[in-house]
């Protein structure tokens, strides 16, 4: 009897020591994966999401966590530190962070390396409609969110002021808000106008307009010519009327929203990651409108900096690069 308790207790002892090593292998040979995304408010977000959502259907042995972060410049600096694997910045901050641009960057980023190129990100100035703001020039001795810290936003609102020949000292107020936060300001009366640079139908904008009498400002004519040619990432855009409740159709300029890696990810991680973006970029087009935008054959269009080997090796094989 207490022979087969003992060989009892032992195959149990067995099972579950097994079960365990079972459990702790499946583990151990998960690999996680950080991407930097932005505003909860903006488009990086929900389309980082997506690519978790991908990972996990697609690529068991791959975790893709989501960060939320001020956005493009404070995501280059993660991919620096090593903080972040996978980011998705503006691409003209990606070139400024490559060659360590001042002011955003007091040191280069040599690491950051290019994956695909995503979507249009629209240059928003959202603006209370009794704050009076019909140009850009109006902002002046005006309460305004310039972006928040660590955003590309930020980077775009003095470049924009600056080709309208005004600086932050020009406003009364300058604040740098979340998203999320500058939207509510904005309702409340707060703040006269947000800058937002982002993929049009952004919830940011799209929140504070159904709520209140809102318009865009826009960024055209001459001013608009000098700052395209000053800071070559801009490209004229235009916000189609019906997106957000009152504002019609109004001419801006855009930069693009691009995927990076760091340089030190494996290569064949980052080839399966892109590949399987490609491969099931349904669940990219259904996480947000500006998701329908994302094309393979654009992937590789305003893309300024290297691109990774494993992003290379896939676009190679699709003949998108010799
Ligand atoms: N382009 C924004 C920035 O870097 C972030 C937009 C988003 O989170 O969708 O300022």
């Amino acid at each position: 009897m207490k022979r087969k308790i003992f060989v009892g207790v032992v195959i149990l002892c067995l099972v579950v020591f097994v079960s365990a090593m079972r459990s702790d292998l499946a583990y151990g040979s998960r690999k996680f994966v950080s991407i930097a995304s932005g505003w909860v408010v903006g488009v990086y977000f929900p389309l980082a999401g997506a690519l978790s959502r991908i990972a996990h259907e697609k690529l068991p042995d791959i975790k893709i966590t989501v960060e939320s972060s001020g956005a493009s410049v404070a995501n280059a600096k993660l991919i620096a530190s090593g903080d972040a694997d996978l980011a998705i910045l503006q691409n003209d901050i990606a070139f400024y962070a490559l060659h360590g641009t001042k002011p955003m960057f007091d040191k280069a980023v040599p690491n950051i390396r290019g994956v695909a190129a995503l979507y249009p990100e629209a240059c928003h100035i959202h603006a209370r409609k009794d704050a009076k703001i019909a140009s850009v020039r109006d902002l002046k001795g005006k309460k305004v969110a310039v972006g928040p810290l660590g955003s590309g936003t930020e980077q775009n609102a003095i470049q924009i002021l600056e080709a309208y020949g005004l600086k932050f000292e020009d406003l009364s107020k300058v604040e740098r808000l979340s998203a999320a936060e500058s939207a509510d300001y904005l309702k409340d009366g707060r703040i006269d106008a947000a800058f937002y640079t982002v993929g049009v139908g952004a919830s940011a904008i799209v929140d504070p307009a159904l709520m209140i009498e809102t318009l865009i400002v826009p960024i055209d004519g001459a001013e608009a010519d000098a700052l395209a040619k000053k800071y070559p990432f801009y490209a004229k855009d235009r916000i189609p009327a019906g997106i957000y409740k009152g504002i019609g159709d109004v001419p801006t300029v855009a930069v693009l929203a691009i995927l990076v890696a760091k340089a030190e990810m494996e290569e064949d991680m980052v080839y399966r990651i892109t590949k399987a973006m490609w491969e099931n970029i349904g669940r990219i087009e259904s996480a947000h409108a500006k998701g329908k935008e994302v094309k393979l054959e654009k992937a590789l269009i305003g893309m300024p900096i290297p691109l990774h080997p494993g992003a290379e090796k896939f676009y190679k094989e699709k003949g998108l690069k010799k």
